[in-house]
């Protein structure tokens, strides 16, 4: 358990190290800003999507490693994917941070799953759940900044 403890963190730095999508887009039709006072993360998504696919999306802003790698990882997973795949998964990942019921190997979320650890810490779920729920508005068409409080 201890070496799938030490891989869980090993993609977590990888991924605040170099994140994946990072910087402006420039075509983007959409974005949404992202605040989680807590620990002070700030998100800014950007996203083009085409006939109901989110064909481009990426991601600026500079907060902890978890909030970082987890909007990462998010623009990894849902790159490609339609706007209500987008919204299945979110429920998921959701599950996955906050419901100690859901299973922590939840295979269809593949490397999402490093964040199965942060529900022992209810701080850093709100770190890990900030880019998805600033992705989120970007689809409700909400103007407002996103707070996670
Ligand atoms: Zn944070």
């Amino acid at each position: 358990m201890s070496d799938l403890r030490d891989l869980y963190q090993e993609v977590i730095l990888d991924h605040n190290r170099s994140p994946r999508n990072f910087g402006s887009l420039n075509d983007a039709d959409r974005h949404a800003d992202g605040h989680n006072p807590l620990c002070g993360d700030r998100l800014a998504i950007a996203v083009k999507v085409v006939d109901g696919v989110v064909a481009d999306l990426r991601f600026e802003g500079s907060g902890c490693a978890i909030s970082k790698a987890s909007a990462s990882l998010m623009t990894e997973a849902v790159k490609g994917k339609t706007v209500d795949e987008f919204h299945r998964l979110f429920e998921r990942f959701h599950g996955l941070v906050t419901d100690e019921n859901v299973p922590a190997n939840d295979a269809d979320l593949g490397k999402l799953a490093v964040f199965a650890g942060v529900r022992d810490y209810p701080a850093r779920v709100k770190c890990a759940i900030l880019a998805w729920h600033t992705l989120r508005s970007v689809f409700d068409d909400t103007q407002e900044v996103v707070s996670t409080e």
